[in-house]
């Protein structure tokens, strides 16, 4: 039987906010506009015009990112220099779709799609503290969705092993993380319920969908120490966020906190495991 200790950390919903983009790009866009009227007047002109856009967005993602890192992560008990340094440098706005990008620092879950999420700042830092990350490590996450997670496991370890069951997901997440010139990556379209056999051992598992037990062959591919975490429990219902260390080949099991994930999907569901 795995021992269970309990470590309750309780997660308030995210609060939400609104940009101060539009105070801020009130005071920009006179500006910009009066400098494309003036770059209508040289050349090249079309290549500063399509910078523009890009330039003001770019100011207002800057601060709402800061407001994220200091009030969602290092506000609610983020400690990690490195993780947050890598929170306060990706681009997130970049990983939701185009439509939601001004949400895209806000504390919460946002739709990305085929009826899948983005899981919020404060559970992606969280999540990514509780695996006890070292530079070396090879990490193996479940659930690619957008991509975002994967690109902060990538700021901060050797290799990311990365499954998603949607093939549209996880073209544009390779997309992203591409162009944001990641290398340290791999992306695969399948099942994440049987894990990367031939990738694996891995140093530590992050499972981003919920599950009412530990998959046993991701289990079989953690390495002896490492650590796995997933939210654990039905669909719809509340779910534990867990840690499982592997102890002697045994779950060792810490308790966190009440979540709520999209459920892992696939051989899973199937009634007889
Ligand atoms: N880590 C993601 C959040 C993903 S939400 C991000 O940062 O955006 C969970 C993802 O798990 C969804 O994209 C869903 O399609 C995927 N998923 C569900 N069941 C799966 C399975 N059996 N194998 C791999 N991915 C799965």
């Amino acid at each position: 039987m795995p021992r269970i200790a309990r470590h309750e950390r309780k997660i308030e919903s995210g609060v939400p906010f609104v940009l101060n983009s539009a105070r801020h790009e009130r005071g920009v866009l006179p500006v910009a506009r009066f400098t494309a009227l003036l770059l209508l007047l040289t050349t090249p002109v079309y290549a500063a015009l399509a910078d523009l856009p890009r330039r003001v967005n770019s100011e207002s993602f800057i601060s709402a990112r800061r407001v994220m890192i200091e009030r969602d992560l290092r506000g609610r008990g983020i400690k990690d220099q490195k993780l947050l340094a890598a929170m306060a440098a990706l681009p997130r706005h970049l990983f939701v779709p185009e439509q939601l990008r001004a949400s895209a620092y806000d504390d919460r879950p946002l739709a990305i799609g085929e009826g899948q999420t983005i899981s919020q700042p404060y559970i992606v830092a969280f999540m990514t503290e509780l695996l006890r990350l070292k530079p070396s490590d090879k990490v193996l996450e479940i659930g690619t969705g957008s991509g975002y997670q994967t690109a902060v496991l990538a700021e901060l370890v050797a290799a990311v092993y990365s499954i998603e069951i949607l093939p549209s997901l996880s073209e544009r997440a390779k997309k992203v993380l591409d162009s944001l010139g990641y290398k340290n990556f791999e992306l695969k379209v399948g099942d994440g319920f049987y894990g990367w056999d031939e990738r694996g051992p891995f140093d530590a598992i992050l499972v981003t969908a919920a599950a009412p037990k530990i998959p046993e062959p991701l289990w079989r591919q953690l390495r002896e120490g490492g650590y796995l975490v997933m939210p654990l429990g039905e669909e719809r219902q509340t779910q534990r966020l867990i840690r499982a260390r592997k102890s002697a080949g045994q779950p060792v099991i810490e308790d966190f906190s009440a979540v709520l994930f999209v459920p892992l999907r696939g051989a899973i569901e199937k009634p007889s495991r």
